[in-house]
């Protein structure tokens, strides 16, 4: 009887849409290919009006429910996103527990997935005696392979990161100068350095890691982690798991307006410009950045947020919307004289059409993982700008690493942003080498996709396991 019922799996989203919609994805192909059925439980405080319509957009066999609110209170206002997030987790255990109990009556539930932050909600599965415990990474094998070694990094570098005169290099890994290393680990003396080092101790309970990569983005990293390690869970990497359907979040009209915009430029002519779900800038670097872009000659596509200066860089992270309008911090003039060649969308734009669209020919981006494969996957190469997180990190992977990307220096000077914009869409030496070798990521990931291919073996693989059918 148990094996007539869809396998169920049950996933947990730290908060960010940057986590739920590669699970979401991932809940998809399970669906798909598996015949699975999912829930995805996320927390209460992350119900922005763009997670819902997004949560109420996914297939029918896929649905969703939230935690009860947890009491973050007694947490300082400066504590980081990554406290945030890892003591929400934490502090949800009994309440995750009882909705997982409930799911093993009800389903025949077969593996608890969680993201990134969320390691410690292995307790409750254990507690429900859920069999299979996963974590899903939805960045990259080098963001994994720093936070796998944290524990022994953190007995063995003395003082901050930043101050090392040589970069941190670990196996198969691009090396990562200090001040790029993540930057919750920027300041040992921030809670959040020691919960990275938890995570990294608490990755190991997990049964298998999922990893929302493919081999030709970072070929010698995975090649390293292929190799069983005592202690180490097995890594698969599954991506790109990148949103496939149109009918999402992005339909109303002042959105599609972008697209018809889009319509009326030339061919690979429009460099588009954006930092995230969450990514502002400050005020100086938003107009720098403007100068820059009308200095390039280009045409933009720009997704204007109100900067940053005023809160944390991420204060839009729990909600996407910008909280003031953007326009006013703009350049005197600016909007006026670029006109004929650019556009500005405040907020949040369907960023897959976009990328997907013919007439954009270069992506200006925060370098958050979901974005650099949404862009690999459809062959736009990379301006790197990061911001926070592991970005600076991805930003030498893409850069210095496979070549995917070039990199807009720190002093973020407007004549450096229009080089690196130039160079990209229509340079002749570094911007071709760049292009050429988006085009063959794009080849590699979709092969990777295919039946038989390299993701789709190693998640089918997984599932096995899950479902019975496996050899361990
Ligand atoms: N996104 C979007 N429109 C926007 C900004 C972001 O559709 O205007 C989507 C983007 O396609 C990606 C996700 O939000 O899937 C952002 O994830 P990423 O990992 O790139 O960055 P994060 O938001 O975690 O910083």
């Amino acid at each position: 009887a148990e094996a007539g019922r869809p396998p169920h799996v049950a996933m947990l989203v730290t908060p960010g849409m940057g986590h739920l919609i590669p699970l979401a994805e991932l809940a998809k192909r399970l669906a798909a290919r598996h015949g699975a059925t999912a829930t995805l439980i996320t927390f209460a405080s992350t119900a922005s009006a763009t997670q819902r319509a997004f949560l109420a957009s996914l297939p029918p066999a896929i649905t969703s429910l939230s935690l009860p609110p947890v009491d973050l209170s007694d947490l300082p206002p400066s504590a980081a996103i990554e406290t945030l997030m890892s003591e929400e987790c934490a502090r949800a255990v009994p309440a995750l527990t009882a909705i997982l109990s409930g799911l093993k009556n009800t389903t025949r539930l077969v593996a608890f997935v969680a993201d990134l932050f969320g390691a410690d909600s292995f307790d409750a599965a254990a507690a429900a005696g859920v069999a299979r415990r996963c974590l899903f990474f939805p960045t990259n094998l080098h963001v994994l392979t720093l936070i796998l070694h944290l524990p022994e990094l953190d007995a063995s570098v003395p003082g901050e990161f930043r101050d090392l005169a040589e970069p941190v290099r670990l196996p198969g890994c691009v090396p990562i100068p200090g001040p790029d290393i993540l930057s919750p680990l920027q300041d040992k003396s921030d809670p959040c350095y020691r919960w990275m080092v938890h995570h990294g101790r608490r990755y190991r309970d997990a049964e298998a890691i999922l990893v929302n990569s493919f081999d030709a983005v970072e070929p010698d990293v995975a090649r390293a982690l292929r190799a069983p390690e005592p202690g180490r869970p097995p890594v698969y990497a599954i991506g790109p798991l990148i949103k496939t359907d149109a009918a999402d979040v992005d339909t109303d009209a002042p959105r599609e307006a972008c697209l018809e915009w889009l319509d009326r430029q030339p061919p690979r002519s429009v460099i588009f410009v954006s930092f995230g779900s969450g990514g502002s800038l400050p005020a100086e670097q938003m107009r720098e950045l403007a100068l820059g872009l009308e200095l390039s000659g280009q045409r933009f596509l720009w997704v204007v947020r109100s900067p940053s200066d005023e809160g944390a860089v991420n204060a839009n992270y729990y909600d996407a919307e910008s909280k003031r309008d953007p326009l006013p911090y703009l350049p005197q003039g600016f909007v006026e004289r670029t006109k004929e060649v650019g556009l500005l969308v405040p907020s949040w734009a369907p960023q897959i059409k976009v990328l997907a669209h013919e007439a954009t020919g270069g992506f200006l981006v925060h370098c958050g993982w979901n974005s650099v494969l949404e862009s690999l996957a459809h062959g736009v190469p990379m301006v790197a700008w990061p911001l926070f997180a592991e970005q600076r990190q991805n930003a030498v992977v893409l850069s210095e690493g496979v070549g995917a990307a070039i990199r807009v220096p720190d002093t973020k000077r407007r004549e450096e942003i229009a080089a690196a914009v130039r160079e990209v869409m229509a340079g002749e030496g570094k911007g071709a080498e760049v292009r050429a070798k988006v085009a063959e990521l794009q080849k590699a990931a979709a092969e990777g996709l295919r039946e038989g291919g390299a993701a789709t073996t190693a998640l089918d693989e997984v599932v096995r396991k899950w479902t019975g059918g496996g050899d361990d």
